[in-house]
């Protein structure tokens, strides 16, 4: 397989580039400062300034919807071209959202582009497409083993033109957010189908509808992840139109794999650029930090930390890579597997380098002053979201198990 970036990518990257020199790295602290007067303002998920001013520029630099395979709505780059530039993106915690390249309005994005209506592809997908406004998706549920999807217990009832929806759910991600103005949640329409894959049904629910309630932020290692925020929320008889369906009842599983698999490879698409930078500030730290007599980096603990690190994150692109190849050529169905493996593969790799990074800069590395501390906790939660590790696990035994189990 060959893995070269194509001209088309070497280009792209390189313009990536120059705009994160110019407009994302120099603008770190900025970012963090506003997040900051937005919260001292009483009001922490309000968009912040800086993003709203360099959308508009990503835009003209032809930087937009990257992630998006159509051509029709978006880059038209496959799985492959994206990786690197996913990986580009991800070397700063909030820069996808600057392309229009940010979870979970990436994956809104892509069911409402390959499920939706024309109707809701008006009023929902193209403003999103324009970077107006965002989304969440609402799956999870407080009350049950959400890992297993087929667990979730918010029900969808039909009541003449309308679904009326009762549930609750936390960990909707950027559902705080002032900007996002709807969610696609997953519940079941046909809870009593004796096939349990056929009991789910996705289907839009404006946030402003009466019956749904923004219960509590939840925070995620002490963190509100402002102004994005994972909140619970509460649906109670809360009364949609029956063409806010996705594709039709029962159909919600087959939406969540659609949806899921490009989902899951783009964290770890980042994920790889978070790894790669807190390599770069591992080296720079040990250089230049002396201490019992000479740099850190000639103490052989930290020359081997680097190695593995090195080892560790190649090891994790090729996968990436892999994966990425696969899906474009078999379709994301087939290639479950190299899906699985790189969603177990890429977040433990970056745990343990960011780790590492983290000890290397001793204090100052759990502190604001460094991205590391945020990375750490992006990478750490990303062994549980979109499925823990576990599952993932499990999912690649099956596929190894299947030829000796049918013999
Ligand atoms: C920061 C963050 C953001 C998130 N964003 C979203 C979002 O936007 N939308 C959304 O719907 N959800 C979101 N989630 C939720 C996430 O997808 C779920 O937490 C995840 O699917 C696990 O479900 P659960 O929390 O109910 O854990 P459970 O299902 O209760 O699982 C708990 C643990 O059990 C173990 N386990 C589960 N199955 C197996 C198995 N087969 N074998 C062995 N062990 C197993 C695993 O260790 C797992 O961590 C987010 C979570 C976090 C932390």
């Amino acid at each position: 397989m060959d893995f070269e970036y194509s001209p088309k990518v070497q280009e792209l990257r390189q313009r990536l580039q120059a705009f994160m020199d110019e407009h994302i790295y120099p603008n770190e602290r900025r970012y963090r400062e506003e997040v900051a007067e937005n919260a001292r303002n009483g009001n922490a998920y309000a968009a912040v300034p800086l993003i709203e001013e360099l959308k508009p520029k990503a835009r003209a630099a032809g930087l937009w919807n990257l992630f998006l395979p159509e051509a029709e709505y978006g880059a038209g780059l496959s799985n492959l071209e994206y990786a690197p530039l996913a990986e580009i993106m991800g070397r700063v915690m909030w820069s996808s959202e600057v392309f229009n390249c940010s979870a979970p309005d990436t994956g809104n994005m892509e069911v409402l582009v390959r499920y939706g209506s024309e109707e809701q592809k008006q009023q929902w997908l193209y403003p999103l497409l324009e970077g107006k406004i965002r989304s969440a998706f609402a799956m999870t549920e407080p009350a049950v083993a959400s890992s297993d999807a087929t667990n979730i217990e918010t029900s969808i009832v039909r009541d003449g033109d309308e679904y009326v929806i009762n549930g609750r759910k936390w960990f909707s991600s950027g559902a705080s957010n002032e900007r996002t103005k709807f969610f696609i949640l997953m519940g079941k329409t046909d809870p009593d189908n004796p096939n349990r894959h056929k009991q789910q049904s996705q289907i839009i629910v404006p946030k402003d509808t009466p019956g749904v309630t923004i219960v509590r932020d939840m925070s995620v290692y002490g963190n509100y992840h402002a102004p994005k925020g994972h909140p619970e929320v509460l649906f109670e008889n809360v009364r949609v139109p029956v063409s806010n369906l996705i594709l039709g009842e029962g159909r919600g599983f087959e939406i969540a794999q659609g949806r899921l698999g490009p989902g899951r490879i783009h964290h770890c698409m980042r994920i790889i650029g978070q790894a790669e930078r807190a390599l770069e500030l591992l080296c720079k730290r040990v250089v230049d930090r002396v201490a019992f007599g000479k740099p850190l980096a000639e103490q052989g603990v930290w020359r081997e930390r680097i190695a593995e690190s090195r080892i560790l994150i190649d090891q994790a692109r090729w996968l990436v890579l892999n994966a990425a190849h696969k899906m474009d050529t078999v379709g994301n169905k087939v290639a479950a597997k190299e899906i699985a493996m790189i969603k177990v593969a890429a977040p433990n790799m970056a745990c343990q380098v960011i780790d590492w990074a983290i000890q290397a800069h001793g204090a100052a590395g759990y502190t604001e002053d460094f991205p590391l501390a945020d990375m750490w906790v992006y990478a750490r939660h990303l062994r549980t979201a979109d499925g823990p590790d576990e599952v993932h696990r499990n999912a690649i035994a099956k596929h190894e198990l299947r030829p000796y189990l049918n013999r």
